[in-house]
């Protein structure tokens, strides 16, 4: 007979004997659960505050149909998408993040707003600086 863990947190099922727990606050998950309090994004967002702010560009997207990219100043990538949800221009889909080079040129008119794809060509013309 196996060997019975006690139950996960979320769904119930019983875990195997090897215990999994939540790093954070130590709840027994399954290897399906995530946990319900989300730390790990929590401690992700925690971690982040100890970082200077720097531009991100976000870019959206499913599959290969683009929804629309953002430059938002943030500690992280964490809070970077997070404020995209603040501003309310956070299309949807997968999104894809890089730190804005230093440096590159970043114009007022970009920040903090929902951009198209023209829009990006009209500030980081011919070769974007994004790879
Ligand atoms: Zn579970
Ligand atoms: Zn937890």
């Amino acid at each position: 007979m196996r060997a019975q863990g006690p139950p996960c947190a979320v769904c119930g099922n019983r875990v195997s004997k090897a215990v999994t727990r939540c790093p954070w606050c130590h709840r027994v998950l399954c290897l399906r659960c995530e946990c319900p309090n989300q730390c790990w994004k929590t401690q992700i967002l925690t971690d982040e505050l100890n970082q200077p702010l720097r531009w991100f560009y976000l870019s959206f997207a499913v599959d290969d149909r683009f929804y629309g990219a953002a430059i938002v100043e943030a500690p992280g990538e964490a809070h970077a998408i997070q404020r995209t949800h603040q501003l309310g221009i956070n299309p949807g889909g997968e999104v894809a993040i890089f730190a804005v080079p230093d440096g590159a040129p970043l114009p007022e008119a970009a920040k903090n707003r929902l951009l198209s794809k023209s829009d990006i060509e009209t500030i980081w013309p011919a070769r974007s600086i994004l790879k």
